[in-house]
């Protein structure tokens, strides 16, 4: 083996590659990990961790303004936006030598800064190096996608590699496009933090990938801390003016005309391929990015690629999945013994308050796809725990094959709905049904008491009529004797 011969050469230092990374160096591979900007990539920078901070400063901003609600005075929340932001980079701070160079040198990784592209199918370059591996990894992940809209060039606009960073003090208005979880967060936490936002969406619904009945609370969610939302509206033109950004939509027959003094673009993310010359590598590129098999393996089946880059999910743990699997089978070379993919039992949460929580299949997928089920409803309007903090604004939503024992999805959206999923994403992946959830003891009070009531209206739609007079003989017997 030449000196700069590795086992995997893994681009990109985001939840994708430091996993992979990580696992093959924890194994007694040699592993490079390039990453052309900071340790940690979209999650920990500029996504999840620093949006998490935030929300959490709004949701104790909404709490102070509606302390009404749980018997105490409310008042206007009193706070310093520098301080709110110090508080999110010092969390992140906090989380960030989990992903520090130091910390995967220490690992035995070999990290690099820098530029990867494919000079060939073997050989990486970065820098004024040239890298050879059996195997690599593309975990680029992806960037922002920003529309075409007229004028957009001549005005200063936020994305969420920006706004955590350079916003420096809170903007007399702000106007969010995109209503995916994106927008949406930002939208709630600014909102909250007493910015008036308006939320701008081309499509019909909010978070189009949760069924509409979801889509419509969110809408009603939002709309009580004060955002508004426009909802089929295409931006069109944009232009800045003594007073702040004035932005040109298109809804229907009419244009309509926003104005904020901020603007924050969400409306989609593009994948970083451009500079990787994949077609040196023999790479086949896909929409999404970069097209795999189940096995993640590339067209270049020596070369893998996971997390955003590949698809088809979009999530830090889904990233973290396809790595332990790249991982795997980097080790394992022979095709029969390698691992799979499996994205059936895919948890997701958009972090909302209360939060919007999926796994599986849910309604309006399942009528597209003329499946019969069976769906179970629910409201937290029906558990003590719910009714006693206040928090029933969210039901849980289970769908089941028509007359069958079997968890297909769960919608749940609740206050720590990302949390109570996971009851029913273990249950799915273990082939448990709502009749063994029903007989499962839950702690009272508690807000997981909803998938066991939910097994209990699964059990009475079992009680069929003969088993009913069946019970009843029995109880006229007991009493005759
Ligand atoms: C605002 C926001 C909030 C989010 N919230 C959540 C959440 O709550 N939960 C959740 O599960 N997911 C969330 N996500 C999604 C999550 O951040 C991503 O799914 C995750 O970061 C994907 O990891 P990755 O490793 O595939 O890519 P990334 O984290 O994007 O890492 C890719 C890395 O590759 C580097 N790179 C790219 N090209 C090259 C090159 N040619 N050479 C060298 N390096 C290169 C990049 O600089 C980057 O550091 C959020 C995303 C955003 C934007």
């Amino acid at each position: 083996m030449s000196a700069e011969r590795y086992n995997a050469v893994v681009i990109g230092a985001g939840t994708a590659g430091l996993v992979t990374a990580a696992a093959t160096a924890g194994l007694g591979g040699r592993v490079a990990l390039i990453e052309r900007r900071q340790m940690g990539g979209d999650c920990l920078n500029f996504g999840c961790v620093p949006s998490k901070a935030l929300l959490a400063s709004a949701r104790a901003a909404h709490h102070i303004r509606h302390a009404d609600r749980w018997g105490l005075e409310a008042s206007e929340p009193s706070f310093s936006f520098g301080r709110v932001m110090d508080r999110m980079r010092a969390r992140r701070a906090q989380i960030a030598p989990h992903d520090s160079q130091e910390r995967f040198e220490k690992l035995g990784v070999e990290v690099l800064r820098g530029d990867a592209s494919f000079l060939s199918p073997h050989e990486v370059r970065v820098e004024n190096r040239t890298l050879r591996a059996a195997n690599f990894v593309i975990a680029t992940g992806t960037r922002p996608a920003i529309p075409e809209i007229d004028g957009l060039d001549s005005v200063s606009y936020f994305t969420n590699e920006t706004i955590f960073d350079e916003l420096s003090g809170l903007p007399k208005s702000l106007l969010i496009l995109g209503g995916g979880p994106i927008g949406c967060e930002m939208a709630q936490a600014f909102a909250r933090l007493g910015v008036p936002v308006t939320l701008a969406h081309r499509g019909a619904r909010l978070l189009p990938k949760e069924d509409s009945d979801a889509s419509v609370l969110v809408e009603r969610i939002l709309a009580a801390d004060g955002v508004s939302c426009l909802l089929t509206a295409t931006a069109r033109q944009v232009r800045a003016d003594s007073d702040g950004i004035v932005m040109t939509f298109r809804q229907g027959e009419k244009n309509l005309e926003r104005r904020a003094a901020a603007i924050l673009i969400a409306t989609g993310r593009t994948p970083n391929t451009d500079t990787l010359n994949l077609q040196a590598a023999g790479v086949r590129s896909a929409e999404h990015g970069v097209a795999v098999n189940a096995r993640l393996q590339t067209s270049q089946p020596h070369i893998f690629a996971a997390g955003d880059v590949a698809g088809p999910f979009r999530f830090t743990h889904v990233a973290d999945y396809q790595a332990r699997i790249v991982a795997r089978n980097i080790l394992v070379p022979f095709a029969f013994l390698q691992s799979k993919a499996d994205y059936s039992t895919v948890p997701w949460c958009t972090y909302l308050d209360p939060e919007i929580a999926r796994v599986g299949l849910n309604e309006d997928a399942a009528r597209e796809q003329g499946l019969a089920c069976d769906v179970y409803r629910l409201p937290f309007a029906e558990v003590d725990r719910a009714i006693v903090e206040d928090e029933t604004q969210g039901f849980v939503k289970v769908l089941t094959p028509r007359g069958k024992d079997r968890i297909l999805g769960v919608t749940l959206i609740a206050a720590h709905g990302g949390d109570l999923l996971h009851e029913f994403a273990l249950a799915m992946r273990c082939g448990i049904g709502l009749s063994r959830i029903s007989s499962v003891i839950h702690a009272y009070p508690t807000f997981a008491e909803i998938a066991r009531k939910t097994g209990d209206a699964f059990q009475k739609t079992r009680l069929t009529p003969f088993a009913k007079s069946l019970f009843r003989a029995l109880y006229e017997r007991a009493r005759r004797e």
